[in-house]
């Protein structure tokens, strides 16, 4: 018989249990968060022995406010947030159980940090045009990858990625995809940092050459890579748009934080346009916790396209009003140097970074025009942009 899965009565004393036996206290970071994860209180939905209980996923929050009052280490999820968000609910749908057994654990705790080989210079919005190539050496049965990616945000900082290449080029550009596990410590992996108009470098470019992927490394059949992609690109539009936040959190925090400091900057007009983006700020928070809700029972949808069109354009205009409402002041850069950042933060540094870094977030994780394409195709029903190439051999595309 399998047993019903744990309720959140049973949930607080596996917490409580698991306090109790690894005093956050005097238990170093790593081995708590090892030991949640073993305990199945690391993402309580996953199966038993990937780090969960296979509870419901609405739980986990009684799980972290457990953990979080009695001051447990997190796992720093904005440093891992490719791994998270995208990496491991792949991972989860396609790994065989070797995969799931080996790549999640490390991946949850932050021991290994995952990037994403997704876009190439031909390809962005385009991304099954895709040209980086796995070839099958018949003897090994290994992949040999060659090719180049580009925007690899992490790539300077992670362990491994997720990757997709074209493993049949006679084939239409959907179908001759595969996915895999790409090892960034393989020396035919060249990361070059590419900077970005806030001066730092949080993403790379990526040269792939002769790169051996064992075929245990594949998520999914091989030609399936697309329908794999999928299952990240929808995970990674809510893991974007998504994060929980507290009212007053992100980018409209810190404009009316500067607004209730700096009484001297204030207009009746910038009052107006700040109250307003507050209200849509937090309709869009709220509109997230719904979203996140609806998830609960099942994967995300284009649904998810929407959430980070939303948060792309308000952290836009948001940031816009800050730098205005600080007048000369906000287009003072505090900083030009070459940073490689561990992390990408959307609300760091000064006001001028804050501007700058939102122009990403319309294009990062698809753009824009793009995802208002799903939204009307997928969502609303609407009919479909012309597609002439759907059923033509990639190899016979104009590029
Ligand atoms: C900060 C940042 C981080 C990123 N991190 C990663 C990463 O870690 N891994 C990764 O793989 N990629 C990453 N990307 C890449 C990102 O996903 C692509 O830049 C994006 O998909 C757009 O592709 P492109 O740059 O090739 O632009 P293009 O696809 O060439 O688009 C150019 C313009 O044309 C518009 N356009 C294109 N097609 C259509 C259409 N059908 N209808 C209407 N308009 C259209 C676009 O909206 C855009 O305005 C990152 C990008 C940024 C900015």
């Amino acid at each position: 018989m399998i047993p019903a899965a744990p309720d959140a009565t049973e949930l607080i004393a596996r917490a409580r249990k698991l306090l109790a036996e690894h005093s956050p206290a005097t238990t170093s970071r790593i081995d708590f968060l090892r030991a949640r994860f073993d305990a199945g209180l690391a993402w309580v939905h996953y199966p038993v022995g990937l780090g969960g209980l296979g509870a419901p996923r609405a739980l986990q929050a009684v799980v972290d406010a457990e953990l979080t009052a009695a001051g447990a280490p997190d796992n720093d999820p904005r440093r891992i947030g490719i791994g998270l968000g995208m990496a491991a609910p792949t991972v989860l749908a396609y790994g065989s159980e070797d995969v799931k057994a080996r790549f999640l654990r490390p991946l949850w705790t932050g021991e290994e940090v995952w990037c994403q080989l997704f876009s190439e210079p031909g390809a962005g919005s385009d991304l099954a045009a895709l040209g980086t190539r796995a070839v099958r050496d018949e003897q090994s049965g290994d992949w040999i990858v060659d090719g180049q990616k580009v925007w690899t945000s992490s790539a300077h900082t992670a362990r491994w990625a997720i990757l997709i290449a074209r493993t049949d080029p006679d084939l239409p550009k959907h179908r001759g995809i595969t996915y895999f596990v790409c090892d960034m410590t393989d020396p035919g992996v060249e990361v070059r940092p590419l900077r970005q108009i806030t001066g730092e470098a949080e993403f790379n470019e990526v040269f792939l050459t002769g790169v051996r992927i064992p075929d245990a490394h594949r998520l999914g059949e091989v030609g399936d890579g697309w329908r794999v992609a999928q299952t990240t690109l929808m995970n990674e539009r809510v893991s974007i748009g998504g994060g929980r936040l507290p009212r007053e959190g992100g980018m409209i925090g810190k404009a009316a934080a500067t607004w209730r400091e700096r009484p001297e900057l204030r207009t009746h007009d910038l009052h107006q346009r700040l109250l307003d983006l507050w209200v849509d700020a937090e309709v869009a928070r709220l509109t997230g916790e719904r979203l996140r809700q609806q998830l609960v029972a099942g994967q995300p949808g284009p649904e998810g396209s929407a959430m980070k069109l939303g948060f792309a354009r308000l952290n836009q205009l948001i940031s816009g009003l800050e730098v205005e409402l600080l007048g000369e002041e906000g287009l003072l850069y505090s900083d030009w140097t070459m940073v490689r950042p561990e992390l990408v933060d959307f609300t760091g540094r000064d006001a001028g970074y804050r501007y700058l870094r939102a122009k990403g977030n319309s294009i990062e994780g698809g753009t824009t025009e793009v995802l208002l394409n799903i939204v009307a195709e997928r969502v609303l029903g609407l009919p479909a942009e012309p597609r002439n190439d759907k059923d033509v051999p990639w190899k016979e595309l104009a590029r």
